[in-house]
């Protein structure tokens, strides 16, 4: 991977080489932290690059600090102005991926979250796809369970959280699969390791949730709105069962790493036809339109990097 040239970090761009934290960092000893991932989108016809919806990105990630009793000195204005910033200083002119980080940045030894001090970075780097088979992953339900809201609430992207999202991406990747679904601890599906999880059934789409143990992803809010008002399908939030998936005629996967992917083979048993179903192609053709601001109706969640 090519590393940045520069780092935001604790209100001024530094070198990224400058950019370093002490072994004994509270957030890398306990997982204090939190963050966020973004997409830039290259427009080559417009010579732009678009940021998709960076305020929302913002919010989330502020209300993740909030949940680990994080007061930071930044509004989501400053936090979008910051990045802005940092983009045109690395003179990207080609899809990247955008990587904000709020942790507790003292040298001290103790579990806690109160008298702590939090440190803020974001960097920038060019980035394409997440996982390479986009238009079919096979996909492992995953024997880990998805953290529950009362162990470490999976709504924030808390940074000691995805140890649980780890585990269930390397056993799925060791035993040959792309990805896995976690499922919660009611034996609903939550959600993929770092996506949102969709499944078309009779007609109409489903996904779980906000209450099942999912992040609430920005993808996923944004595809709720293209199914229902673009492409005229109803969405329906509520509790999905495991063999939904297995019975499912299209599943597919969304985030801002993996964007929209179709699950094409579930547990070696294949979803529909096996190949990319229908919906799922229209979806991922009009999100990349969206996306990289070829849409007028959905260009204010594209925000410009260049003037
Ligand atoms: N679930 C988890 C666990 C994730 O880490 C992500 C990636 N941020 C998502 C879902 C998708 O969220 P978003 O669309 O906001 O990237």
């Amino acid at each position: 991977m090519q590393l940045p040239t520069y780092a935001f970090f604790n209100d001024q761009v530094l070198l990224y080489s400058d950019a370093r934290v002490g072994v004994l960092t509270h957030a890398l000893n306990y997982g204090t932290g939190v963050f966020g991932g973004i997409r830039g989108y290259w427009n080559s016809d417009e010579q732009q690059l678009f940021i998709f919806r960076p305020f929302d990105h913002y919010k989330r990630f502020l209300e993740s600090a909030k949940l680990l009793w994080m007061t930071l000195p930044y509004t989501r204005e400053d936090l979008v102005d910051a990045t802005v910033e940092l983009i045109q200083l690395e003179q990207l002119r080609t899809d990247c991926y955008i990587r904000p980080l709020a942790f507790y940045s003292d040298e001290v030894i103790g579990v806690r979250l109160h008298d702590l001090t939090p440190a803020v970075s974001i960097v920038a780097i060019p980035f394409g796809r997440y996982i390479e088979k986009e238009e079919g992953v096979h996909v492992a339900v995953s024997s880990w369970t998805r953290i529950d809201d009362n162990i470490i609430p999976a709504r924030g992207k808390i940074i000691g959280g995805y140890v649980n999202s780890a585990l269930a991406r390397t056993d799925a990747h060791r035993s040959g699969f792309d990805e896995a679904i976690l499922l919660n601890q009611d034996g609903h599906v939550s959600e993929g390791s770092v996506e949102n999880v969709f499944l078309v059934r009779r007609g109409k789409v489903f996904t779980p949730p906000i209450s099942d143990n999912i992040l609430e992803g920005i993808t996923r809010e944004s595809v709720i709105v293209l199914l229902h008002d673009e492409l005229g399908m109803e969405v329906v939030e509520r509790h999905i069962d495991r063999s939904e998936l297995y019975l499912a005629e299209e599943i597919f996967l969304v985030g801002t790493g993996i964007q929209v992917a179709a699950v094409t083979r579930i547990d070696h048993r294949q979803v529909g036809t096996g190949e990319m179903g229908s919906l799922t192609k229209n979806l991922r053709e009009l999100f990349f339109n969206v996306v990289r601001g070829r849409v007028a109706k959905y260009v204010h969640w594209c925000h410009a990097v260049y003037a």
